[in-house]
């Protein structure tokens, strides 16, 4: 399991020590005595497990745990809480906030390594079933690995076919404000929806959508000439403007909107794997859209 980072976050001096010799030799430990620099080390190394302290002078782990369950970026990561308090209370309140499993000092050192190595292994299964798995666990579309193995296909088709093959890189516009201001499980509710309609607006069995991860999608349209292509993204933004989901703080659109940048290309015979290309040419283009002022589409060939 050394393969891990995990975070060891309390005020306390003699704690981090006697956790750090436990867990020393599993795992690669980083170290934080408050919120604050436990934030800065989430922020910069990722950790893939945090053991995080309740009471603590700067803020507390339960609004430690609240900030980290708010963001998309860091909701994922298991916490483990540390707690002195006998309050079985405390616990609950651990539990229901979103810990993953919880530690009481003083340490029993079997019981610590013993729930760590839980945790690690439980996360080691999940890398593992996701890996596997082709469908989105939120939207129910194909994942980007998913998207990936067609993309590769499509590809090798298009060059032997000389036909072309065209990409669309989809972002939600101001998804961050919107997730801020309504809340990550309204967030979560507007990513099906935008789902549901991309993938209702496709109508060749060739065609593909997937989630690429967080707030963006891709379209894959083989054999599609760019103007054709333009024409279905633009008709895409317009059906997504169109479902009036409300954003109250967006400044391109009272409702939720979309930006997709987009690229056609006959894969050249000469190149065996220019993919990487093709798809950063769709995301320049994207971020020529949003650029632009979002809300539309731009769509073009590299440079
Ligand atoms: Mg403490």
């Amino acid at each position: 399991m050394s393969e891990f980072t995990v975070l060891i976050v309390d005020d306390e001096t003699l704690n981090r020590t006697l956790l750090t010799e436990l867990l020393r030799g599993e795992s690669r430990i980083l170290l934080a005595k408050n919120a604050k620099q436990a934030f800065s080390l989430i922020q910069r190394r990722k950790p893939d497990l945090i053991l995080l302290d309740i009471l603590m002078p700067d803020m507390d782990g339960y609004e430690v745990i609240r900030i980290l369950k708010e963001d998309s970026q860091t909701r994922e990561i298991p916490v483990i809480f540390i707690t002195s308090l006998d309050d079985p209370r405390d616990e609950e309140k651990g539990l229901a906030l979103g810990a993953a499993d919880y530690i009481s000092k003083p340490f029993r050192p079997a019981i610590v390594q013993a729930r760590v190595r839980n945790q690690l292994k439980l996360i080691h299964q999940r890398r593992l079933l996701e890996e596997l798995a082709r469908i989105d666990g939120l939207t129910e579309i194909p994942n980007r690995r998913h998207f990936t193995q067609v993309l590769t296909k499509e590809w090798r088709r298009c060059q032997r076919q000389q036909s072309p093959l065209s990409l669309a890189v989809v972002d939600v516009d101001h998804f961050k404000a919107y997730n801020d201001h309504y809340g990550h499980a309204e967030g979560d509710q507007v990513l099906r929806t935008i789902a549901q309609t991309l993938q209702k607006s496709l109508h060749r069995a060739s065609d593909f959508v997937a989630r690429y991860g967080g707030e963006e999608f891709v379209l894959l349209l083989p054999e599609m000439e760019a103007p054709a292509a333009t024409q279905l993204a633009q008709s895409i933004c317009q059906a997504v403007e169109a479902l009036r989901i409300p954003h109250s703080r967006s400044p391109v659109s009272p409702w939720v909107t979309i930006s997709i940048g987009g690229t056609t290309e006959i894969p050249p015979a000469v190149h065996q794997e220019p993919l990487r290309d093709f798809f950063d040419t769709a995301d320049a283009y994207l971020y020529e859209a949003k650029r632009r002022g979002r809300n539309q589409v731009c769509w073009g060939k590299a440079h």
